[in-house]
């Protein structure tokens, strides 16, 4: 029997509870059942084509059903797809590690891998406060930025500061503090959120193990941008006072930003680097975490010492997921993307200047290719956001707001065709707003 979008959509429905969805939502917004992707093109089952404006969710980098990779990943099926990785290893991998301590920022010498953004975290953060039981430290706090994102697993979600996914958990949280994120990425904005983080650092140092942060960009924050000097900045104090920066650059990895990772905006090596989404080019499930010599170094004993790092996850660095990281890296170096993007950034920067004089808008921000349309002067409960998504299926292109901020962040090969479709469908979604 031949799909149809309808079909499906019920027979969804009737099984499935959707990741981050009010399932009655669907009683009204229909879901969208995917038949096939192609570049930056998603396509259903009644032939509606769909601009992924959103890269699935800031994975995708290179095109859906990009041929490359496909046939790398048909290469290693016929080799091997998964092996133990604890007692084993594999080629892929091995040369994945290489490769990313090759191009992350100097020091980060050591890869130990997980399966997803959030597990990554978890390793991070679990190992940073390890690293000081292992030296006779307890140090059971964590600090992070007001409205950064680091995940949904407890460990995640509780240094993480969106009340939206955060409050209801309140009472089982493990305890993290904020201080301030910049209000804006402008160079001023960064003073007044160091002295604080100073302050804090001086008062609590010793309690803390780690700050973890979004450098440049919070993504789940509503694409909130602050200036590289901060990232200089709580490099410094980090260090002075002994306390581990951990960069999250789950997001902003892998090109987003118009460098290969955010941190080199501000030319800051981390103690610890996380990474996902893009890793594999927006293909399979797999999270790395990168971290120093002296960080391992402090592990590194006889079993019986009760130092070492006992965490794994089942599908640890799945070689089918390393395939597509390599030939994701291939595509990097192969394809000069981060020169050929430069253009692309420049191009969305002048056609979003359209939107600022729009008497619904209240920003417009940029960091590479992110970017983000703040709207104003909607309540919450007119989900103003939804009606923006909606337009944008109707007119052929993916958009997910985030509330009242529309952004785009397109798969890095987008063309410039199809940049300008997308910003003129959003363009358009915007100013419908005000005649509707
Ligand atoms: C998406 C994201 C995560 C979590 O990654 P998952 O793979 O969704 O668990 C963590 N940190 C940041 C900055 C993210 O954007």
């Amino acid at each position: 029997m031949a799909q149809s979008n309808s079909n499906l959509i019920e027979r969804d429905l009737s099984v499935i509870w959707h990741p981050c969805t009010q399932m009655k939502d669907h009683e009204f917004l229909p879901l969208i059942p995917i038949k096939r992707g192609k570049g930056v093109y998603l396509e259903d089952f009644e032939g509606n084509r769909y601009i992924d404006a959103i890269s699935s969710w800031w994975v995708n980098l290179f095109g859906h059903s990009n041929e490359y990779i496909n046939s790398k990943i048909r290469e290693q099926l016929e080799n091997l797809e998964h092996v133990i990785f604890a007692g084993f290893t594999h080629e892929p991998i091995i040369q994945l590690s290489e490769r990313l301590i090759k191009i992350t920022p100097e020091g980060l010498n050591r890869c130990f891998f997980a399966d997803n953004g959030s597990s990554g975290v978890e390793v991070a953060l679990k190992m940073s406060f390890h690293y000081h039981k292992n030296r006779g430290e307890i140090r059971p706090l964590f600090l992070s930025l007001t409205n950064s994102y680091h995940g949904e697993t407890l460990g995640a979600l509780a240094v993480g500061d969106v009340e939206l996914y955060k409050k209801t958990y309140d009472e089982i949280m493990i305890k993290s503090i904020q201080v301030p994120v910049p209000e804006n990425n402008s160079v001023e904005a960064v003073e007044k959120p160091l002295q604080e983080l100073e302050r804090v650092l001086q008062e609590r140092g010793k309690e803390i193990s780690a700050l973890i942060l979004e450098p440049l960009v919070q993504c789940a924050g509503s694409m909130h941008m602050y200036h590289p000097n901060y990232l200089i900045g709580a490099r410094e104090l980090t260090k002075k006072y002994g306390v581990h920066l951990i960069a999250d650059e789950v997001a902003t990895g892998f090109g987003r930003t118009g460098k290969m990772f955010a941190c080199e905006h501000a030319g800051i090596s981390p103690d610890f680097m996380v990474l996902s989404k893009g890793l594999t080019g927006g293909y399979l499930p797999l999270s790395v975490v990168l971290m120093t010599d002296e960080i391992y170094s402090q592990f590194y004993c006889d079993y019986t010492l009760q130092k070492s790092f006992l965490h794994s996850h089942s599908y640890t660095g799945n070689p089918l997921a390393c395939t597509t990281a390599n030939a994701t890296l291939d595509i990097f170096e192969k394809e000069n993307i981060l020169e050929k993007i430069a253009p692309k950034i420049e191009y969305i920067g002048k056609k979003l200047e359209q939107f600022r004089d729009l008497p619904n808008v209240a920003d417009v921000r940029q960091q590479g290719m992110i970017s983000a349309i703040e709207l104003k002067g909607y309540r919450p409960e007119e989900r103003i956001g939804l009606k923006v998504y909606q337009y944008g299926l109707d007119n052929g292109v993916l958009l997910r707001p985030l509330g009242h901020v529309i952004y785009f962040m397109p798969p890095l090969i987008i063309s410039f065709e199809e940049i300008d479709k997308m910003i003129e469908v959003a363009y358009k979604g915007i100013t419908n707003l005000l005649t509707s």
